[in-house]
């Protein structure tokens, strides 16, 4: 096989139908049986604990949050306190955190909006979730799923964009363009898991600075990896 550029807008159509897309995440599932969020060790089901950490982990990694978690909660455990903090003791907490100063205001914020407009509670409809300060649809969709059990739509982060551009599941250039041809795919009950297991997947072997097709267990079902074998075939 020859070497791949590890580009994320592969030249190939998109071809990808629903029956392989099960094939996918069913391997998926069996490479990362940990990677679900309801798996994970250490687990949170507080709904407000899921909005916070979800708001902390956007570019940054599941461990740097895990680090500054238990301080943050036991200074603040819920929205009350967190809505009267200073914002210095909160930056003080998230420093380690990519930044860490919109972070602290937008946690502080979304605390604010939830004891004012939300009896305190964090709301579960996805339109009532988007008014939150630092809350777009990637977060409201992970909210919506680990904190309700609900399923609206597929969070899109850099590494599903990454995937689902490689794999063939989407050759949209945007994050809604990508949930939305994700959402035709997948069946709803799948809509939660793709996330967490895409995610597994563009950390361990399907990498932005290099994919590791020789030793990925999906390559056969992959448009990129396919595509790449065509031109090697042909090359020779
Ligand atoms: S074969 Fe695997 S590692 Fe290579 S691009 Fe496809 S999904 Fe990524």
């Amino acid at each position: 096989m020859g070497r791949f550029d590890g580009g994320s807008n592969p030249p190939y159509p998109i071809i990808m139908g629903t029956a392989r897309v099960r094939k996918i995440l069913k391997i998926l599932r069996r490479t990362y049986p940990g990677a679900s969020w309801g798996k994970r060790k250490g687990r949170t089901t507080d709904p407000f604990q899921i909005l916070i950490l979800t708001i902390l982990s956007a570019q940054t990694t599941d461990n740097a949050v895990d680090r500054v978690k238990e301080r943050l909660f036991s200074e603040f455990p819920d929205p009350a306190s967190l809505a009267a903090a200073q914002i210095g003791s909160i930056e003080e907490i998230v420093h380690s955190l990519g930044f860490f100063r919109a972070k602290a205001r937008h946690i502080r914020e979304a605390a604010s909006m939830l004891q004012e407009r939300f009896r305190g509670e964090v709301p579960s409809r996805m339109e009532e979730l988007l008014q939150l300060p630092g809350v777009g649809r990637k977060t409201a969709n992970i909210v919506l799923h680990h904190a309700f059990g609900r399923c609206e739509g597929i969070a899109v982060d850099t590494h599903v964009k990454r995937l689902a551009g490689r794999i063939g599941l989407s050759d949209s250039s945007s994050q809604s363009g990508i949930e939305r041809d994700l959402m035709k795919l997948v069946p709803r009950r799948l809509w939660g898991d793709i996330t967490d297991l895409l995610i597994a997947h563009g950390r361990r072997i399907c990498t932005a600075r290099q994919p590791r097709c020789p030793e990925c267990p999906i390559a056969h079902l992959c448009r990129y990896y396919l595509d790449a074998s065509d031109k090697v075939r042909s090359e020779e």
